[in-house]
Order: structure tokens, then sequence, then C-alpha cells
């Protein structure tokens, strides 16, 4: 790292959308796998865990992770992949961060939704308390799976609610699975007043985000890149202040948006729209905080005042309540102002 990346690296950020199986070290996956008992190819790991450049569709992307998913069936993987998720976003300058998983699948050895969701938050209270920085977690349900199975998840994410739980969540894949097979279960989350944002308009088109908004409750939108076809879609959720949780390189990745020329983050800050930046999968798209800040500073012409907004974003458009938010505000024009980044008012 030099000079410039170390200080890009110290500027304050906020991480709303980063994947637990898609963050795990490879180090680490090498590890939990001799404790389990089972082996691994020899040689780094990272090339079996990360996407290649030319990483052709969301499905190959989600192909990593059932390369990482059979060694986090622990509740020991769990707490410590968890641990580690935060503690990567720390060190690269985040001071929240929430990290979301699917319980479901952490459930193939014997544990159930609800004690996947206890190690995980566990994991995050820990590095909580040793490390400064403020981790919750999103649960997710799986677009694939039907309303029984998801309902654990949902309930499990509601006995933690406001306990190290803030959300929940739909991924998997959006082309295969629309948003409208799981009305069901978004009335239950509704109904436990689980707060929601939702995978739309990554794979799936425009329409997805406006059924994700309208129908399922949706208050963010993981993504969102596609809205840029549908007029009256950017219009919703500018309309209704839903933030965007857009992941710059994996979009690019996953051929969500078409290189970066024709990557809209700016044309939506310009139409007013709450643009947040996240890394998706620290492992998987082998990126980080300060690397999506930097291909904006690089690829797209952002200036330090552009970047503070998207960071006072991702405060804005947290699952914490006023207070927390308020604090973290503080704390992140102190820190703005301590680089030397001056805001504009
Ligand atoms: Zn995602």
């Amino acid at each position: 790292m030099n000079g410039h990346d170390e200080w890009l690296r110290s500027f304050p950020k906020a991480e709303l959308h980063v994947h637990l199986d898609g963050s795990v070290k490879p180090e680490t996956l090498r590890e939990l796998a001799e404790r389990q008992g089972a082996s691994l190819p020899e040689g780094d790991l990272r090339g079996r865990m990360t996407v290649d450049p030319d990483c052709g569709s969301l499905t190959e992307y989600l192909s990593k992770f059932s390369f990482v998913l059979p060694f986090l069936q622990t509740a020991e993987a769990l707490e410590r992949v968890a641990y580690e998720t935060a503690e990567q976003a720390a060190d690269d300058g985040c001071l929240y961060v929430e990290v979301r998983f699917a319980p479901l699948l952490h459930t193939e050895r014997g544990l159930t939704a609800e004690e996947a969701v206890k190690h995980t938050v566990n994991g995050l209270r820990r590095a909580e308390r040793e490390l400064g920085i403020t981790a919750r977690a999103i649960v997710i349900a799986m677009r694939h799976e039907g309303f029984e199975r998801n309902r654990e998840a949902i309930e499990a994410a509601a006995r933690y609610l406001g306990d190290g739980v803030c959300a929940v969540d739909l991924a998997g894949d959006e082309a295969g699975y629309p948003p409208e097979l799981h009305q069901r279960l978004f009335d239950l989350a509704s109904e436990r007043k689980l707060p929601v944002t939702i995978h739309a308009g990554e794979a799936g088109g425009a329409a997805n985000v406006r059924y994700a908004v309208e129908r399922l409750g949706a208050v963010r939108i993981g993504h969102g890149v596609r809205i840029k076809e549908d007029p009256e879609v950017i219009e919703l959720v500018r309309s209704r202040r839903i933030p965007l949780e857009m992941c710059p390189l994996s979009n690019i990745q996953t051929k969500a948006a078409d290189g970066w020329e024709r990557y809209p983050i700016r044309d939506y800050m310009d139409r007013g729209l709450i643009v947040t930046v996240n890394t998706d999968n620290r492992t998987v798209s082998g990126t980080t905080m300060t690397n999506e800040y930097k291909l904006l500073a690089e690829k797209l012409g952002f200036g330090f005042d552009e970047l503070a907004a998207v960071s006072l974003n991702g405060i804005d458009a947290a699952f914490a309540d006023e207070p927390l938010k308020a604090e973290l505000r503080i704390r992140m024009k102190r820190k703005l102002a301590e680089i030397g980044v001056a805001l504009k008012e």
C-alpha cells in the first residue's frame, strides 16, 4: 500500500452490505478445515475463493460460496468468521458494519437457524468489545427455499432483533426466483417488525426493485444497479428515500453493470438518490472498502467531498437507532476533519 492508499484506508466509512461467507480469509478457511479433520488442496486458496477478473455471471460468482460453506457449519467457525469480517471492516476504516448471512446455509451439521444466528452475533459482539467497531447482523432468507424453511430464518432474526440482528434480506438467484415467490415470508417479517432490505435490480430488472419496495416492504435495496432501466422506479426510490447498497466492483464482476463507463452511481447521486458503497464480498470479489473508494476516485473521478458524502450516507442508511447514528455521524465528521477533508454544508 502506498501513502495515498494508506490515507484512503483511514478515511472513515460505513459498510452496509457484506456477506459473511464471501469474506472468509483463505488462511482461516485452511485452519477451520484442519480442525474439522478435512483436507483442502495445497497452496494458496485465494484463487479458489476469488472470482477471475472476467467472471461471467452472477451464477458463476455465487458458485465460489460452495467452496467455503462446508467449513462454516459449527459454532466455532461462525463465531470466528463473524469476528474476522468485522475485524476486516475495522482495519479498512469502517466505524460501522452490517454483516449479512443466511442461517439456513449453516445448518448442514446440526446447528439450528437460531443457533447459527446466536454464534454469528457472538462473533460480532466480540469484535465490538475488542475493536471499537459497531457491528450488526442482517439475516438472509434464500430465494430458492420455500416458506417453511425460510420462516425459521425470519423467526430466528425476530428473536435477536435489537440484540445483534438489525434486519432481514432476501438473496440468491434473482433471475431464477422472482420476489413474488416470497410475499408470505415478508408479510411475516413485517408482522415481526423486522426492517427489510432486498437484493434486487442486480441479476433481475427494475421491476424487482418496485416489487421489493411496494410489496415486500423493503426500505433499502441491495445493489439496485438496474433501476436505470425504468425512470418510474428511479422516481419511486428517490421519492421514498430508499438507500441503495451499491457494490461497484462486484456489480461489474457479475455484469449487473456493463463496465465502469456505464456504472450509474454518479448519475444516481446527481438525481438525489441515497447511494452507499460496499464490498458485497471481501474475498469472493477480492476487494476492500478502501479499494472500492479508490476505484471510485480513479475510474469515476470521485472527489473527497463525494466520498465523504457516500460515507455519511452509510450512516444515514444504517439499520440503527437515531442516538447511535448521531454518535456515529459525530465520530465520522471528526475523523474527516482529522484527515483534512472539508465537508460542504
Ligand atoms: Zn449481496
